[in-house]
């Protein structure tokens, strides 16, 4: 959200357009809060992008494709992974941004099978509000208990694993519980 993963998207993508490769970028059409044919990261550094409502048409639009972006990739439902193999096993390069974990905390639709199944993993943090360590999570600021819930700054802070779990305390009397840390 605040770690700049769409921006990394961004970086490498455009690493792959200099290097004359053909790019296509997808992303799931419920995220609208932008310009509906862009990938916009936060720091208005954009690169067309075509909104899909579901993973299998990624497939289609992207043959004869050599690098694929996905952004927002968590708001796709399980079957974007069996795309991400596809079109790896046909030999396109996959670049993959998304949350790992929800406002709760807890691993986010397809993102954990994804970094399974991924040759490699990059996890970006972003910088706690609250104390500026390291922030791994998405503290939800508003109200509302949908799961998904669209919006930048006013919605959510990052925040590290201490100053998470002391607002998760705040807002609810029950324990959340959380993996331990190694
Ligand atoms: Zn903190």
């Amino acid at each position: 959200m605040f770690s700049g993963k769409t921006e990394e998207l961004i970086r490498r993508l455009n690493r792959a357009k200099i290097a004359r490769q053909q790019v296509e970028i997808f992303k799931p059409s419920l995220d609208k809060r932008y310009h509906e044919l862009d990938v916009v990261s936060h720091n208005a550094n954009s690169i067309r992008s075509t909104p899909v409502a579901l993973a299998q048409e990624i497939l289609l639009l992207a043959s004869g494709c050599d690098v694929v972006g996905i952004d927002e990739a968590q708001f796709f439902d399980e079957s974007l992974v069996d795309v991400c193999n596809q079109l790896a096993d046909r030999g396109t390069r996959v670049i993959v941004a998304g949350l790992d974990m929800d406002y709760t905390g807890k691993p986010f639709g397809p993102m954990p099978a994804l970094m399974a199944v991924a040759e490699f993993v990059t996890k970006v943090h972003a910088v706690c509000v609250c104390c500026g360590e390291i922030a791994s999570y998405s503290f939800r600021i508003a109200a509302s208990e949908d799961k998904i819930l669209l919006g930048e700054t006013d919605s959510y802070e990052a925040r590290c694993r201490p100053c998470f779990l002391e607002g998760m305390k705040e807002k609810s009397p029950e324990p959340i519980r959380v993996a331990a840390k190694h």
